[in-house]
């Protein structure tokens, strides 16, 4: 295993195997509330790089463009080297969660037209709310870069909502990342799994992510074990 660059709350970065490629390492932590909660879950990195390879693979399909180049293992995946934006962009298709907590809109509510919105990764400020105009002050990306990852994050939005439909599954929202490569390509990074997609049943709106271990509503490997199975069609 290469150098560890960067460790995070769920995941390690390590120096790949030449210039531009890393490797990503999942571990089984959990964290909740920006890290107050926190707790391991045996498994947990497996069934999160499974889930979200399977996804990333989708995407590639469908013409978006990812860091992935290859799964190692049960844990390991290789990825193109790109410097991440310090952006959480999110989409919501039915409120819940933050929206609710702080606009005091009612939750569940099937909304017209998805809603894009942008934190600006910092854990000390709490990852506050931020438009485009901040992002440009700040210089977290050019407006070009802006206008892509809107554009992209939304055609994502529509690929994975019908994904899940396919299991039974409704994308209540979810959060990516995107990077930039050293030769300014921009490529979806980080993953997508049930620690960063709310997902209900589509008959009976049970929770299917990683609200289960944010509000104590149930065990959440078997939960994720849960989502995989539908997905591999088990
Ligand atoms: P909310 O803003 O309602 O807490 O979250 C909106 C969506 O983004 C949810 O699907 C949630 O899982 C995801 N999300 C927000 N912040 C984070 C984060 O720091 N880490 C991960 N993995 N997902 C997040």
């Amino acid at each position: 295993m290469g150098k560890l660059l960067y460790e995070g709350k769920a995941k390690q970065v390590l120096e790949g195997d030449n210039e531009n490629e890393y490797i990503i390492h999942y571990k089984d932590d959990a964290t909740a509330g920006n890290g107050v909660k926190h707790d391991q879950f045996e498994g947990k990195g497996v069934l999160n790089n499974t889930i979200s390879c399977i996804i990333f693979d989708m995407l590639e399909e469908a013409g978006i463009k990812t860091h992935m180049i290859e799964k190692l293992n049960d844990r390991d995946i290789r990825v193109r080297k790109v410097e991440i934006f310090p952006l959480e962009v999110i989409i919501r298709n039915i409120t819940t969660g933050s929206f609710c907590k702080r606009l005091g809109a009612p939750e569940g509510i099937v909304l017209d037209e998805p809603i894009f919105e942008m934190s600006y990764k910092n854990d000390e400020y709490g990852d506050p709310l931020i438009n485009d105009d901040h992002a440009v002050a700040l210089k977290l990306a050019t407006r070009e870069e802006l206008a892509y990852i809107k554009t992209t994050t939304l055609k994502i939005n529509e690929l994975l909502k019908a994904f899940f439909l396919k299991f039974n599954l409704k994308l209540v929202d979810f959060k990516v990342e995107f990077g930039k490569t050293a030769d300014g390509e921009i490529l979806l990074a980080d993953e997508i799994s049930p620690d960063s997609c709310r997902l209900w049943d589509v008959d009976t709106n049970q929770k299917y992510d990683k609200d289960v271990f944010r509000q104590d509503i149930g065990d959440l490997i078997e939960t994720y074990k849960e989502v995989l199975a539908r997905m591999q069609g088990k």
